[in-house]
């Protein structure tokens, strides 16, 4: 029936007839061949580039800004300095100039004022036959200085006469498109004529959420809003049609998280911590080194509460470096113990998993626990025996790399499973983690506890970890001295190795880091170890001595330089990126970083963290070259004013948006098409809380004034939102 039915299209606009309003739904999932002014070639391209299949696609096409039609700059008053412009003028002229790759076109604009010259580097061909010499057209565009005269790159141009017979309001949609786009004559105002031609179709846009929630939150309706959001009537109206549909996708993306983790708790029962019992007692009277932080007592709480509910804890710890997230682990495993499970702590990397060892078997030294470590250097006979010590319950704790996971581990009676670290692990360690903890096999699931150090703004986090329940140690335990920072450039170096060396003599260690990225990972290994051989050749045997640790190096060489390095017997550690995550090495107390600008401002902060670890004072080195670009300035300046990582983290989201995000690649929902986790934070506020609330009011959406909702959230869960998403 349904291929009929576009087969029925497929005639109907051959011949002309547009009778696709006739079936709302199928309107929406039109392919945009169809429409008007699109045809197969630049169907194609809308594919390819932008993602448009169907007419839906084409309506949440949102713009990324809006002009101001009725502003025109006069040409004498163009400058590099403004943003995009719009001027009216007469094109008096128009030649291809140059050949082969300097190939461009060359245009000249002019009004009572001046003139000013557009250049085309590509679409040549096309402009050329469709630019009207001594016609006035529109222009828009931004102005570029190039040998001390101002020209405009690739403006989009609309003749005058064309846009005078428009009446829509003074502001104009402004889209997205790609080079490839524009030389087919879709650049913005191309895309916004195709979304014109589409609005002179559009049937009414059914209405997706409860008439409670709109009118509680006077929402613009959901045709209204699809309308304005492209051809504003108004100011206003653009503002409340922006709202509405970005509050309408943070709903939906919010409720799909949620009602994940309704079906999850429904599905999985979770191993039931009844009781706190003598272990975690004799620890916390007798044990316990430090008085815990009220955050920590806090979360600790939490975590009591999730595993004795009865429903499988999921639960995720944030807390900066060194906010003293290991105790916190090792208390909730000693519940566990208390309920006569086991528990298992998996961390990243083995220095990390030995250190982790190391710790937990001294504080818990004289209590009656069984600790153990598995890593992927336990020797096969060790192995086999903590196989076997495993399946008869004799370990209590098991701590280790992810050789945790390997099929062969059998655990008597898991109880809880803490992962430390989480954003180090790659997506598919995570997934059999997961999935080892739920093996269940019609039993309760194992509790989760997932750790990480890399703080991350709160709305990331709802949007990211919307499904799980969220901790934060926002407190660092007392008498920390915060760690310095400054920032030198190359041209101090002579300085800093002045104070590197009184360091030493005071019997600290220090950090240097080299930046390690990919792209460039053969040059940059040559700067590391050209950087390796000069501080060699500054701070020469046998006063000094000096380790080098990278990412090209064997993992047994690796161990045994950060062994030697841990154990005190190196004074400086060169090193790329490799140690940044967790080491405890509390004597060391500078970190420098070579080349910091390269780094991202997560990574600057992780790299901070290795040091300040101990009683002295500590201090963090950023050395830089000479004249900074803005970003690189603006991640500088904030590591040099705080050492607060969730302050920093909202920084870098302002700074690099949420898809760049250390460790957030892989998650589709980040993938807005209208609302912006860096600017949006309170309309994904309100959007979480109500979407709460309607799940606690009707946990599956039964009632029938979340019919809608019911319906929307559907198709989304099934995947199916690819097919006009707006039906
Ligand atoms: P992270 O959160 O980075 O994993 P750790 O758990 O390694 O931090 O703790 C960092 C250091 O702080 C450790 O040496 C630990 O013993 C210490 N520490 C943790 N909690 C407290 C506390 N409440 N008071 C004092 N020191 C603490
Ligand atoms: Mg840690």
């Amino acid at each position: 029936m349904e291929e009929r039915l576009l087969f029925f299209y497929f005639l109907c606009s051959k011949s002309g007839l547009l009778l696709h309003a006739m079936y709302h739904t199928d309107f929406f999932s039109s392919p945009i061949e169809y429409l008007k002014g699109v045809g197969p070639q630049r169907a194609e391209l809308l594919k390819k580039e932008a993602g448009i299949f169907t007419f839906g696609d084409l309506l949440s096409y949102f713009p990324f800004r809006y002009v101001d039609r009725t502003k025109f700059y006069k040409i004498r008053e163009v400058t590099a300095d403004l943003p995009y412009v719009q001027v009216r003028g007469k094109l008096v002229s128009i030649v291809v100039v140059g050949e082969k790759r300097s190939k461009r076109l060359v245009g000249k604009l002019q009004d009572e004022s001046g003139a000013l010259e557009l250049v085309w580097f590509a679409g040549i061909k096309w402009l050329k036959d469709s630019l009207q010499l001594n016609k006035e057209y529109i222009i828009f565009g931004r102005v570029t200085e190039y040998k001390g005269r101002y020209n405009m790159p690739h403006p989009e141009m609309e003749l005058a006469e064309e846009a005078d017979k428009q009446v829509a309001s003074s502001l104009q949609a402004v889209y997205n498109t790609s080079e490839k786009l524009k030389s087919r004559g879709l650049d913005s105002r191309g895309m916004l004529r195709l979304q014109k031609t589409l609005q002179q179709q559009l049937p009414h846009i059914p209405e997706v959420l409860s008439n409670e929630i709109i009118d509680g939150l006077r929402l613009m309706p959901r045709h209204e809003a699809y309308v304005n959001v492209h051809l504003p009537e108004s100011n206003e109206k653009l503002q409340k049609a922006t709202f509405r549909l970005k509050f309408e996708e943070f709903f939906f993306l919010q409720l799909k998280l949620l009602i994940n983790k309704v079906i999850r708790t429904e599905k999985f029962n979770g191993k039931k911590f009844e009781k706190v019992g003598t272990y975690f007692n004799q620890f916390y009277k007798e044990k316990l080194p430090f008085p815990l932080t009220e955050a920590q007592k806090r979360v600790i709480r939490e975590i009591r509460n999730d595993c004795g509910s009865g429903k499988q804890m999921n639960r995720l710890l944030q807390g900066d470096v060194g906010s003293g997230k290991t105790v916190v682990a090792l208390l909730s495993m000693l519940i566990a113990i208390d309920n006569g499970y086991q528990a298992c702590l998996m961390a990243p990397t083995e220095i990390l998993a030995t250190q982790h060892g190391e710790t937990i078997s001294e504080m818990l030294k004289g209590m009656d626990v069984n600790v153990a470590l598995l890593t992927g250097s336990t020797k096969k006979s060790q192995r086999k025996i903590i196989h076997d010590e495993l399946q008869n319950g004799n370990i209590n704790i098991l701590i280790g790399t992810h050789a945790l996971i390997e099929d062969n581990v059998q655990f008597k009676n898991l109880g809880i499973s803490v992962i430390d670290e989480q954003h180090r692990f790659g997506v598919q360690q995570r997934a059999r983690l997961w999935s080892k903890s739920q093996e269940g096999r019609g039993e309760a699931a194992v509790n989760v506890l997932v750790m990480t150090a890399t703080p991350i703004p709160r709305t990331l986090a709802m949007t990211l970890y919307g499904d799980l329940d969220v901790s934060v140690i926002d407190e660092l335990p007392p008498g920390r001295k915060p760690i310095k920072t400054e920032h030198r450039t190359d041209s101090h170096r002579l300085a800093v190795w002045g104070f590197l060396k009184n360091q030493i003599k005071e019997g600290r260690q220090i950090y240097i880091v080299y930046p390690l990225i990919e792209e460039s990972a053969k040059l940059d290994l040559k700067n590391l170890e050209a950087g390796y051989a000069a501080i060699c050749h500054d701070f020469p045997m046998p006063e000094y001595k000096v380790s080098i640790v990278h990412g090209k190096m064997k993992a047994k060489d690796k161990e045994f330089e950060m062994q030697r390095f841990v154990r005190g017997e190196t004074n400086i550690m060169v090193a790329t990126t490799v140690i940044e995550v967790g080491v405890n090495v509390p004597n060391a107390s500078v970190m420098v970083i070579e080349s910091a600008e390269r780094f991202g401002l997560s990574q600057l902060h992780q790299l901070r963290g290795r040091v300040g670890r101990g009683a002295s004072q500590s201090y963090c080195i950023l050395i830089t070259k000479d004249g900074l670009g803005k970003d690189s300035y603006q991640r500088i300046k904030t590591m040099c004013s705080t050492n607060d990582g969730f302050k920093i983290a909202e920084v870098d989201l302002q700074l690099r948006g949420a898809g760049d995000i250390e460790g957030t690649q892989q998650s589709g929902n980040l993938d807005l098409k209208i609302a912006n986790l860096a600017r949006d934070g309170s309309i994904l506020q309100a959007a979480r809380d109500v979407a709460m609330k309607t799940l606690d009011e009707d946990p599956h959406l039964q009632k029938t004034e979340n019919l809608m909702i019911n319906k929307k959230v559907s198709t989304i869960m099934r995947g199916e939102f690819q097919w006009g998403r707006v039906g």
